[in-house]
């Protein structure tokens, strides 16, 4: 088993490592309830810019996982920790949900289409022609370009959908510009993670199910990885990559 005796605090990604399909992962209940009484510090993590802290929050308890808002961080919360990082009470023509407008509104953000700062994309479901044009023309004008998150397609429960990755290359293809991409695979999302709950990348250990955002992200923002089986990465996958978490396990139940 690896050494986890320095590890004092936790990031852990949500799909895959805590829930499926809005069902709690065998393991999972137990090991938030374990951090809760011991007073760890942790935050949940999605790439998910749909939905804000609370909404998540309700269908996690839902799903049977006690996880309060204020352990919760989305790609969305990142985005808006960037943009007041780089440029404080700005301005943005945002098309995303309210996970993002909200986390706009609540970093001091104007949103406008007259002259923004930037344009914000984040996880929708609801856009339209007119939208992705406004986008397009206020890039070609100089906004700056931010995306949530790379995701190309999401899952539902009748197959795939297009996600803000694909959204974003309809934009790129109209601009020719590329946006900045904040959540995982940037480390990024994982840095501002830790910097919420005051945790340091020495003894702070990632979750995720997935070798191409959550592993690869952790490696490169300094932390112990712990990959599950229980979401996307089978051990062919994991194979194919030139990288390796710190330990493998077969659920976080293996954490207790
Ligand atoms: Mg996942």
């Amino acid at each position: 088993m690896a050494d986890r005796s320095n590890i004092v605090s936790w990031l852990t990604d949500m799909d895959g490592v805590l829930v499926h399909e809005g069902v709690a992962l065998p393991g999972a209940a137990e090991l938030i309830a374990k951090w809760q009484a011991e007073e760890t510090p942790f935050l949940v993590l999605t790439n998910n810019s749909i939905y804000t802290p609370r909404d998540l929050s309700a269908r996690l308890v839902s799903g049977g996982l006690n996880i309060p808002e204020k352990n919760i961080f989305t790609s969305a919360l990142a985005t808006a920790a960037f943009l007041d990082k780089q440029q404080p009470k700005g301005s943005a023509y945002v098309i995303g949900e309210a996970g993002l407008t909200t986390a706009m509104h609540e970093i001091g953000y104007v949103m406008t289409d007259q002259n923004p700062d930037y344009v914000v994309l984040g996880e929708t479901r609801n856009f339209n022609f007119d939208m992705l044009t406004k986008a397009v023309r206020l890039i070609i004008n100089g906004a700056r370009f931010i995306a949530t998150n790379p995701d190309a397609t999401g899952p539902s429960a009748d197959g795939v959908l297009p996600a803000t990755g694909s959204v974003a290359a309809l934009i790129t293809k109209a601009t020719g510009m590329e946006p900045y991409i904040v959540g995982k695979p940037n480390p990024m999302m994982f840095r501002s993670a830790m910097r919420k709950i005051g945790a340091h990348s020495e003894s702070t250990a990632m979750i995720g199910d997935r070798m191409d955002t959550d592993v690869v992200a952790g490696i490169e923002a300094g932390l112990h990885t712990v990959l599950v089986r229980t979401g996307i990465a089978d051990d062919a996958e994991i194979a194919k990559y030139p990288f390796r978490p710190t330990e493998i396990l077969n659920s976080v139940a293996d954490l207790l």
